[in-house]
C-alpha cells in the first residue's frame, strides 16, 4: 500500500537530500518547541517500525548526496536502536560518492558505543547541541551536560567524524556580554569545524514563554543581543571561520551541505513525525504529534498533515528569502533564469527601501545582506513573502 505519493516529481528534479526526524529526548528543555516526546522511550520501537514503513512507500531506494538525522535527539536512542535507525535510513537513502551524513547529538549521549555505531554507518558530520559551557546557563536552559561532557564528546568524535559542529545559544536571561565571550572562547578552544549560533527565542507553548509572561525570567534587550551576535561574527571570522549563513560559520570545506540544499530552495525528502519535505513543487509536513504519526502509519494512512502546492511566484519568493539568508546572497540573473521572476519585481518597494537604508547591497549583480541587514534580517523577510 502506498497512501501518500512521496515522489510526485514532475518537472522537478529528483531530490538528492533527505531528512529524518527522531522525536525523542530525555526531557523537554524549557525553551524548546520542537516536535518531540520526552520520557516516552517505549515509543522507540513503534517509531522505528513506522519509519521503516513510511520509507518503504518510496518503493525504491533513492540515492542522496546528503542525509541528515535530526530531532529531538537521535543519539538519545540506545546504541542498538541507533544502529537500526541508521540502517533503515541508509537502506532507503543510499549514500552517493562524496556524501555528507549528519547526525544531531546531545553531548551527554556520546559514548564509545554510540560513536562506534555512527562510524560503522559512515556518519561523517555530528552537530552537537552544546549551547553553552557555563554551568549556570546550562542549568537555566535545562540542559543535562557540563563543559567537561562537551569536551569529552568532541574528543570521542574527532577521530571518526570529519566535521564536528557546535550549536551555541546566546541571549539567555541574565547573560552578560562577558559571559557570552567566555562561552565563545571555550568553544573555540575545542576547534570545532563548524559553529551555529542562535539568539534564544521565547516560543509560544514553551515553559520559557510562560515564565517570561509571569515575570519569572526576563528577555535580554535587543541591543545586548545584537552586540552578542556581532561579537560572535567578529570573533569567529577572525579565527578563520567563514560566516556563510545568518547563524552559521564554517572552516574551509566544512559548510553544512545539507542545510545549503534548503537555502538553495532545492528539493528534499523527509520522514518521521513533523518532518517537512519538498518534492515536485509540493511542500508537505507530517503530523507533529508522534502518537498521531504512529497511529496513521500503523493504519496504512498518510502521515501528511499539511500539503501545499507552491505556485511559481510563491516558489520564487521563498527562494529569494532563503537565498538572502546566505552571505553569498542571490545572483540576480541566475535567479531570474531559474525562477522566472526578477528579484526587483518580487522585492518591489521593500527591496528599494532596504537598499536605500543600507540593509541590502548589490555587488557584481549579487544582492546580499549588509552587516546592518544581518542584525535585523528576521524582520525583513515578511515583506518579500507577501504578494
Ligand atoms: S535536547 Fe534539544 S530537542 Fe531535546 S528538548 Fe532539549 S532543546 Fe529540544
Amino acid at each position: 500500500m502506498k497512501p501518500a505519493d512521496l515522489t510526485s516529481a514532475t518537472s522537478f528534479a529528483e531530490p538528492r537530500a533527505a531528512y529524518i526526524h527522531v522525536p525523542f529526548c530525555a526531557h523537554r528543555c524549557g525553551y524548546c518547541n520542537f516536535t518531540l516526546v520526552a520520557g516516552r522511550d517505549e515509543l522507540i520501537e513503534p517509531y522505528l517500525a513506522a519509519l521503516a514503513k513510511e520509507l518503504s512507500w518510496l518503493e525504491t531506494p533513492r540515492p542522496v548526496d546528503t542525509l541528515f538525522i535530526g530531532g529531538g535527539t537521535p543519539t538519545h536512542l540506545p546504541p542498538q536502536d541507533l544502529d537500526r535507525l541508521l540502517a533503515i535510513a541508509r537502506q532507503w537513502f543510499p549514500l552517493a560518492d562524496g556524501f555528507e551524513f549528519s547526525v544531531e547529538a546531545n553531548p551527554i549521549d556520546i559514548d564509545a558505543e554510540r560513536v562506534a555505531v555512527l562510524a560503522a554507518h559512515g556518519v561523517n558530520r555530528v552537530s552537537l547541541g552544546a549551547q553553552s559551557f557555563r554551568l549556570e546557563k546550562l542549568r537555566l536552559l535545562e540542559r543535562d551536560h557540563t563543559a567537561g561532557v562537551i569536551q569529552n564528546a568532541v574528543a570521542l568524535l574527532r577521530p571518526v567524524v570529519r566535521s564536528v559542529s557546535l550549536d551555541l545559544i546566546f541571549g539567555a536571561p541574565g547573560e552578560t556580554l562577558e559571559d557570552w565571550q567566555e562561552d565563545l572562547a571555550a568553544a573555540l578552544r575545542l576547534r570545532p569545524d563548524h559553529v551555529s549560533t542562535y539568539g534564544l527565542t521565547f516560543e509560544r507553548g514553551t515553559t520559557f514563554f510562560s515564565r517570561r509572561s509571569h515575570g519569572a525570567i526576563q528577555q535580554l534587550g535587543e541591543d545586548v543581543e545584537r552586540t552578542m551576535y556581532e561579537y560572535a561574527i567578529d570573533t569567529l571570522t577572525s579565527h578563520g571561520y567563514e560566516h556563510y549563513e545568518v547563524s552559521n560559520f564554517a572552516q574551509t570545506g566544512h559548510r553544512c551541505r545539507h542545510n545549503e540544499v534548503y537555502w538553495n530552495a532545492d528539493v528534499y525528502f523527509a520522514a518521521g513525525p513533523g518532518a517537512a519535505r519538498y518534492v515536485g513543487g509540493v511542500r508537505e509536513t507530517n503530523h507533529r504529534s508522534t502518537l498521531a504519526y504512529l497511529k496513521r502509519i500503523e493504519q496504512g494512512a498518510s502521515p501528511v498533515a499539511e500539503s501545499e502546492s507552491l505556485g511559481a511566484e510563491d516558489r520564487a519568493r521563498e527562494a529569494l528569502v532563503l537565498g538572502l539568508r546566505r552571505l553569498d546572497g542571490v545572483q540576480q540573473e541566475e535567479f531570474a533564469a531559474r525562477f522566472g521572476f526578477a528579484v526587483n519585481e518580487l522585492g518591489g518597494a521593500a527591496l528599494a527601501a532596504h537598499l536605500r537604508h543600507g540593509l541590502l547591497e548589490i555587488q557584481d549583480d549579487r544582492l546580499r545582506l549588509t552587516r546592518e541587514g544581518l542584525l535585523v534580517s528576521d524582520a525583513l523577510w515578511g515583506e518579500y513573502l507577501r504578494h
